[in-house]
């Protein structure tokens, strides 16, 4: 499957970027190596009787603080995992231009095989071993969800930290992806599929790209394969769907579904729920194995579960042009190497998957700035938009209807203005790495391309620390 574990995958993808950037060694080798590795092992009795608990934090980069980056819970992490994906996170804030140094933390546990309360004394234990080594805190480190893990445990570490930090005035932005009751923000629980969705949305729109790839532009009528309907997969799906797209493929854990008319997400979904498995889903053809899925027939493949589904042994057999990283590391590098050769346009991870770490700095800025974002200019710019639209209307002698004056007065709330926010952010960094790609005939990928563009700004930073003069 592949010879090079996560962290070194990453590593090689970093090297061939890194050549290119003709920054000294040194500097190079501080950028890429991880800053600080936390293994720990901690006791928690479960029905009676004590369970060792193995844990990782890394923080990867500290040339900005706080480090940030989400937690993992499953029964396959490791370390080398958790070093890669914290890794990825570094690169990742420069691309989107978040000021926060990379991180990633990790539970090996299966949360399947817990109950609610066991994995809330887990998370909670977790949280506590984070502040006694001070790598919790809005100014040091700052969680947020990943794979197995979501708001529920996101307010669990946030009670635990207030509880270990009283009268704490920034405590709150201890971790991100919180509930909106809990102190989060509205749009960070779909952030990172909407993220994906603007992306791949933008790269749609080169049409020299898209013409070397055999396709149109836009997103009207692409067929669309997405791996993982959890998170960051369901939101993506339903975002494509409602853009113009068609979900040919789902697959999941349990197995994966085909239907060349179209999938309806939310359906989908329900079917799973009512069920307990995606397949069988009425008109869809049922695949023999879940990884199937990512070499049917389809214009756009968007993996959004685990790393290293795509690699040296699959990947001649992908047909998709455009494979959109929604999850962290789903191509290995050698597969990266193939797909490249294929001609396959690969639409980087450190960069597409960036909408959840941008939306969680919205909420970290709420969080230090105490106030919900629209609180204040909201009713301001409604009365200034009803008092241009009155001018309108009198000076052109006409009458909007109630809708169109809806329409144009509106002042934004929290939600119009993370999504503008979010927007803003995936169409400015893709254009910034597209940039590199075209200008610079060594960034012969995006990925090579979103390396440089990552590189650069982290060096550009410790060369202003006067570190590397
Ligand atoms: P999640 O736990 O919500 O969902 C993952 C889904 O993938 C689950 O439903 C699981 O059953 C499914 N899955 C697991 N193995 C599979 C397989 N072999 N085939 C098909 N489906 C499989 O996790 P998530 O938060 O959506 O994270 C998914 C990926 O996105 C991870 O790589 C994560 O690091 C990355 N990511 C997540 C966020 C975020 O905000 N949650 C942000 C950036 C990147």
């Amino acid at each position: 499957m592949s010879n090079l574990s996560f962290f070194e995958s990453v590593e090689k993808n970093f090297e061939k970027a890194a050549a290119i950037t003709g920054h000294p060694r040194g500097l190079l080798d501080q950028i890429r190596v991880c800053n600080s590795v936390y293994h720990m092992k901690f006791p928690v009795k479960i029905k009676g009787e004590f369970k060792v608990i193995e844990a990782w934090r890394v923080q990867h980069s500290h040339h900005r603080t706080p480090t940030k980056g989400g937690i993992r819970y499953d029964s396959m992490v490791n370390e080398d995992e958790v070093m890669a994906l914290a890794s990825l996170m570094t690169y990742k804030c420069a691309i989107v231009d978040v000021p926060f140094g990379g991180a990633k933390g990790g539970i090996k546990l299966n949360p399947k095989e817990f109950t609610a309360e066991e994995l809330e004394k887990i998370t909670r234990r977790y949280a506590a071993e984070l502040c006694k080594k001070q790598m919790l805190g809005p100014g040091l480190d700052v969680p947020a969800p990943d794979y197995g893990t979501g708001e529920r445990e996101m307010s669990w570490i946030v009670d635990t930290y207030m509880a270990l930090n009283p009268g704490s005035v920034d405590g709150y932005g201890c971790v991100t992806g919180k509930p909106v009751t809990q102190h989060g923000i509205n749009g960070r629980r779909e952030a990172t599929g909407l993220g994906v969705f603007y992306g791949i949305r933008e790269a749609c729109k080169f049409g020299d790209d898209m013409q070397a790839l055999g396709l149109t532009t836009g997103l009207e009528g692409k067929k669309v394969v997405v791996q993982g309907l959890g998170n960051v997969g369901y939101y993506s799906a339903k975002f494509f769907q409602e853009g113009g797209a068609k979900i040919v493929g789902i697959g999941e854990f349990e197995g994966a579904i085909y239907d060349a008319n179209g999938l309806d997400v939310d359906q989908v979904f329900q079917h799973r729920k009512a069920t307990g498995s995606i397949i069988n889903y009425p008109n869809a053809i049922n695949l023999n194995k879940t990884s199937d899925v990512l070499e049917q027939e389809c214009d756009i493949l968007i993996p959004a579960a685990l790393e290293n589904v795509i690699h040296s042994d699959n990947a001649s057999r992908i047909k998709a042009k455009i494979i959109g990283e929604a999850a962290n590391g789903p191509v290995t590098a050698e597969a990266d190497d193939i797909l490249n050769e294929m001609g396959v346009m690969i639409i980087p991870d450190m960069y597409l998957n960036a909408g959840g770490v941008t939306v969680s700095y919205f909420e970290w800025l709420k969080n230090l700035s105490h106030v919900r974002f629209g609180r204040l200019q909201k009713r301001f710019e409604q009365a200034s938009n009803t008092k241009i639209v009155e001018t309108i209307e009198k000076l052109t002698g006409k009458q909007l209807t109630d809708s169109e004056v809806d329409a144009l007065v509106k002042g934004p709330d929290e939600i119009d203005l993370v999504r503008s926010g979010l927007e803003e952010t995936m169409i400015n960094s893709y254009h910034s790495i597209h940039h590199e790609w075209k200008t610079n005939p060594r960034s012969n990928s995006l990925r090579s391309a979103a390396f440089v563009v990552a590189i650069n700004k982290i060096a550009s930073d410790y060369e202003a620390l006067g570190i590397f003069p």
